[in-house]
């Protein structure tokens, strides 16, 4: 069973034509509102692929907040852990130019207000989990108390986004830890992060996770632990959103982990379901179910 905790965005898009300077208005397109956030996303990928998949997460009492739910419950997610109210439901405002470049202001809200007692109060859920995952739009010492709190045998899988500095004590429960390239170098600080992913892989080993995933979009990923680097290719598509194609990706792979399969098959098969992500417009909407994965 695989538990995501992580955060819940309602995600706010306006296309313009150009975006205001300051003290300037312009007008834009219809409103549209997705759920969103790294942890919904997550889970919603995961539970559409089949897996038994609950979140934990902190929502407002709001409109944005039943939104993200009634889409966990639609996916099949176990929503028990998802808490309500202590702020407003996290916000992303995003505004499209036709380019398709995104500005985007993030509110983290009710994200924020996920502490490491409402960890400790999901005892049961944490416990229970055979997979672990998170990522970092919540509070960091929310992730620590996760790491604190994982049963024995368990595995922890962490994207570290938006990224930033780790304690070791993250960094050696990390089985693997998922990186893009922007993530890699903020993680081993730009100046010595070397040129190449295989590089990127050894430095951050170095810090102590037991594996690494390296993503690289349309060139697929790379995995590494100490006993082996290997590329995995990606599957070729005709991409037209990647939005979410990191978390389904991530997701997938977690999920296969619990599963029995080894970091690279359960790197193969979250290829392809990054793939079909890519091949629909927006995050959740575009995750693949197991059949959808199969056919590609
Ligand atoms: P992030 O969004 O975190 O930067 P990536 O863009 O690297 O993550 O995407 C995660 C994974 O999704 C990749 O490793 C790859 O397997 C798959 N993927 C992403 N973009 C494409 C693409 N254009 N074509 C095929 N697969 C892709």
């Amino acid at each position: 069973d695989l538990l995501v905790v992580g955060s819940a965005n309602a995600d706010l898009v306006i296309g313009v034509e150009r975006r205001p300077g300051a003290g300037e208005t312009v007008l834009g397109s219809d409103l549209a509102v997705h759920p969103g956030g790294k942890g919904a996303n997550q889970a919603v990928a995961a539970a559409r692929l089949g897996a038994r998949t609950a979140l934990l997460a902190r929502v407002g009492d709001d409109a944005h907040g039943r939104l993200l739910l009634d889409a966990q419950r639609a996916a099949g997610v176990d929503t028990a852990g998802v808490l309500v109210g202590g702020a407003p439901t996290g916000v992303a405002l995003i505004t499209v130019d036709p380019s398709g470049d995104n500005s985007i202001v993030v509110s983290p809200g009710a994200n924020g207000r996920l502490t490491p007692d409402d960890v400790r109060a999901a005892g049961g859920l944490v416990q229970a989990s055979r997979v672990v995952s998170a990522q970092l739009e919540i509070p960091l010492e929310t992730v620590v108390e996760v790491v604190r709190n994982l049963p024995p045998g368990s595995r922890f899988v962490l994207n570290p986004s938006p990224p930033r500095p780790l304690p070791s004590e993250v960094l050696a429960a990390c089985d693997p830890l998922i990186v893009n390239e922007h993530e890699a170098k903020v993680i081993l600080g730009e100046s010595s992060a070397g040129d190449t992913p295989e590089q990127w892989a050894r430095l951050l080993l170095a810090k102590g996770p037991r594996s690494v995933v390296v993503t690289l979009g349309a060139e697929g990923s790379l995995v590494a632990s100490a006993q082996a680097v290997a590329r995995v290719p990606s599957v070729k598509v005709a991409a037209v959103d990647t939005t979410g194609a990191g978390d389904a990706f991530t997701a997938a792979l977690a999920w296969r982990l619990g599963t029995g399969s080894s970091l690279e098959e359960a790197a193969a098969y979250a290829s392809r379901v990054g793939a079909a992500a890519v091949t629909k417009q927006g995050a959740q909407d575009s995750f693949p179910t197991a059949q959808e994965v199969e056919a590609l």
